[in-house]
């Protein structure tokens, strides 16, 4: 069995996935002196759209950022007067639950894509080769991990970290639980700029953010950075909707009929002024892992972020929780080198269980609160 400074020395990681906890995990090791590889199936850094702003906490997200030494870079991108948050009920007044406000562990805001980019160049050269989509892994007789890419080719490591989201390929090999679907799929679609520029809603949102709700639906609509407004629909539906009603995301007309359909018991000039969309719309089924699952330590083999715990975007932690558990991998695995890895993954592990028991099970109770969503895990 390998020590932590013998991996270091001698061994390689392998990460599967450049999301923020996969690049966040190779920066922290690379700055320690380990090889790592991350492999990535996207075909460029911007292949996809990146996703909102995040709220890079200072308990958590804003750890790993210090720990990687870019702090600088960080507030170069991030965007501090964008921490305001409104709630507002379905006529636009204000929500009985109160203003929203901000809490103290809130930090300055970040477009995704500008954190997922700060995080991969700060990688040595050719650290992640891109287009990768790891098939399968499986153990090999010399000890080492194999992954294989839709390719064909292959790439063998000491240690493989499976951060790699929610449909990972390196978690059915350390559990055969499977995130579930909790019957909410949310619609993410971009306003009209010419449509918010000096109008009510420009004046509602400020510099921040504003989640209406009512009758356990919400429309959050979000300030990014290049004057872009986003906009997220909560949609009760079937996993594969809008297949199963016979359309597909890109239809933006059906889809958008469906959204206005799903409100229409909201205040209608509302609502018109939240479906003012431009561009491509994206769907984001919710899935979430159960709070209080755990496993066995398995040799070389771990996962970080959503690959271990997705969970709705209910709390807004998921970055957060994504790059703290890479921090804490990567102390782990630093802490005392003459250690087993094995041992470390245990202890790292361990931590993270704790956490998702607790943060897991806060995601849903405000799921529960606000949208009266129950997952019933005992079902099949
Ligand atoms: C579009 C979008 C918008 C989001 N918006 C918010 C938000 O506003 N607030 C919030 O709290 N959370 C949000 N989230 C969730 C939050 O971003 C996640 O919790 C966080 O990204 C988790 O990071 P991760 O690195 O663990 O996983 P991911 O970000 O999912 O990254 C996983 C990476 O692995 C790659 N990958 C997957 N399978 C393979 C494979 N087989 N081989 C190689 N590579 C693979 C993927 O392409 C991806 O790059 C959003 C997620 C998405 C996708």
């Amino acid at each position: 069995m390998m020590t932590c400074d013998e991996l270091r020395t001698a061994g390689t990681v392998a990460v599967v996935g450049a999301g923020p906890a996969g690049a966040t995990l190779a920066r922290l090791l690379q700055k320690k002196g380990f090889t790592v590889k991350v492999f990535e199936r996207d075909a460029s850094p911007s292949a996809r759209p990146q996703g909102g702003s995040l709220d890079l906490r200072k308990s958590a997200g804003q750890l790993a950022v210090d720990e990687a030494g870019l702090t600088k870079t960080f507030e170069r991108f991030s965007r501090i007067e964008a921490k305001e948050f409104k709630m507002l009920d379905s006529n636009g007044n204000p929500h009985p639950v109160g203003d929203g406000g901000t809490h103290e562990d809130a930090g300055p805001e970040i477009d995704r894509g500008d954190l997922r980019q700060l995080l991969l160049d700060s990688l040595s050269e050719d650290t992640v080769t891109w287009g990768q989509n790891v098939k399968s892994v499986s153990s090999s007789e010399n000890g080492k991990w194999k992954l294989e890419f839709n390719d064909q080719s292959s790439f063998e490591a000491d240690l493989v970290v499976g951060a790699d989201g929610v449909n990972s390929k390196v978690r059915p090999l350390i559990t055969s639980i499977r995130p579930r679907y909790i019957g909410m799929t949310m619609v993410a679609a971009v306003l009209k700029k010419e449509l918010w520029r000096n109008s009510e809603l420009s004046e509602i949102l400020g510099e921040g953010s504003v989640m209406f709700a009512d009758n356990n639906q919400t429309i959050f609509v979000q300030r990014c950075s290049k004057d872009l407004i986003l906009l997220y629909y909560s949609m009760v539906v079937e996993e594969d909707w809008p297949k199963s009603e016979g359309f597909g995301i890109k239809d933006t007309d059906s889809v958008m009929k469906a959204v206005k359909h799903a409100y229409k018991d909201w205040s209608p000039s509302l609502v018109e002024m939240l479906t003012q969309v431009d561009g491509k719309l994206h769907r984001w089924p919710l899935s979430v892992m159960p709070a209080d699952y755990t496993w066995e330590t398995q040799n070389g083999l771990t996962m970080v972020g959503d690959s271990s715990h997705v969970m709705p975007p209910f709390t807004g932690k998921g970055v957060n929780l994504a790059m703290l558990d890479s921090l804490e991998l990567a102390k782990s695995l630093t802490a005392d080198m003459t250690l087993n890895v094995d041992a470390a993954l245990q202890n790292f592990e361990k931590r993270m269980q704790l956490r998702t028991l607790k943060e897991t099970g806060e995601c849903l109770m405000v799921g529960k609160s606000i949208y009266g969503i129950h997952v019933d895990f005992s079902r099949p």
